[in-house]
């Protein structure tokens, strides 16, 4: 079966395979197995890493990855076990990560495990989805309404703004009455933008700043949910705070690390942070130690990193696509920019990865 794979550690390796197994639904133990045809594959910056060889793993035994995380899929056969929200028809996303052995992931919590080793599917150690079909566990798929079609391959990437929202409003349990009135998102790519959509759903208000000056795609797109876009050229993160804070809530998702600090000093009075993004360079900055960590403390301020997403993330994923489906109609088609017509097509693939150009969001169509 076909299949889009890198060599991980060699650079600029991604190919398509013919020889990638067909993958088999007893594969899966107990009658829970889910056989997926794929509809649609997003890529990120991942998977850009991946591509310059800055991360992933192959499988033990194998000396490449199937690449691709972000799927939508629709289920062609189930095994006997399987609960009844999935069935042969329907579209489904499966999640990223799979259990290893801490406490976390003993009890679903995978994406909080503790292990130094961990398995994400198109990412490390395990092979992802950028294949014609794939098996996985019913326990770690996620039905998807037919309503959204395609726009489901924007469930993974929104799942991670799912989980930063979640996080925030778990730690500020600490308040007894937190209400979040004004946010910041930092970044205007597809998680920004995500994340932007589930906290207007949230009647937040919302400002997104970024680097483009409008008018611009992402910018448009802000402004179409009725938020704020400023552009980073015009105005500092700590400025926005000053006009349209103060901000109970930034969350950080540029890929540019030294914005963490930034945003610490830009945060509200007992704000929190959430910074979202995986950053595998070398990157050192200077900052203001003094002031930042004055800040912290004199001003209960909380600063705090999440990864990768529970179930329950995809779930309310599921249920703020569709509401964006109505509430703001096209909004969610917007971000599928880029669509690469059947996985033959993996060189340029690769060369989107390298530049995305005006891209917001590049996913593979498997040709039919
Ligand atoms: C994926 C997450 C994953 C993270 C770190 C992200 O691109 O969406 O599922 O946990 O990378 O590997
Ligand atoms: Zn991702």
């Amino acid at each position: 079966m076909l299949a889009i794979a890198v060599h991980p550690g060699t650079a600029h390796s991604m190919h398509l395979r013919e020889d990638h197994p067909e993958p088999e639904l007893d594969g899966v133990p107990d009658g829970r197995g889910v056989l997926v045809e794929l509809v649609a594959c997003g890529v990120d910056g991942t998977d850009r890493e991946i591509l310059l060889a800055e991360y992933g793993a192959p499988p033990e035994g194998d000396d490449y990855l199937v690449t691709g995380h972000e799927n939508l899929g629709r289920v062609l056969e189930v095994g006997p076990r399987v609960r009844a929200s999935i069935r042969p028809g329907g579209l489904v996303t499966a999640t990223v990560r799979r259990p290893g052995s801490s406490l976390y992931d003993g009890i679903g919590m995978q994406d909080f495990t503790t292990d130094d080793v961990y398995y994400e599917r198109g990412i490390n150690l395990l092979h992802g989805f950028l294949t014609e079909r794939y098996v996985d566990d019913e326990r770690y798929m996620v039905p998807v309404p037919d309503a959204l079609g395609e726009r489901g391959v924007l469930l993974e990437p929104i799942s991670i703004a799912e989980k930063a929202v979640r996080q925030a409003e778990e730690i500020q349990r600490r308040l007894r009455v937190w209400r979040p009135v004004r946010a910041a998102v930092c970044g205007a790519g597809p998680i920004g933008l995500l994340t932007a959509l589930a906290l207007v759903l949230r009647d937040v208000d919302v400002t997104c700043w970024s680097r483009s000056r409008p008018p611009a795609p992402e910018s448009e797109l802000v402004d179409a949910l009725g938020a704020r876009y400023v552009s980073s050229q015009d105005v500092s993160l700590e400025e926005a705070a000053t006009a349209h804070g103060p901000f109970d809530l930034i969350v950080e998702a540029t890929g540019f690390s030294p914005l963490a600090w930034e945003a610490a000093l830009a945060v509200g009075k007992n704000g929190v942070v959430v910074l979202t993004s995986v950053t595998g360079g070398e990157r050192t900055t200077e900052i203001d130690a003094d002031r930042i960590n004055n800040h912290l403390v004199l001003g209960n301020r909380v600063l705090v990193g999440i990864v990768n997403a529970s179930r329950e993330d995809f779930a309310t994923g599921v249920a703020d696509l569709v509401l964006a489906h109505t509430r703001f109609p096209g909004w969610l088609d917007r971000l599928l920019t880029t669509p690469i017509e059947g996985l033959e097509r993996v060189e340029e693939l690769a060369a989107r990865l390298e530049d995305p150009g005006e891209a917001i969001k590049t996913f593979v169509r498997p040709a039919r």
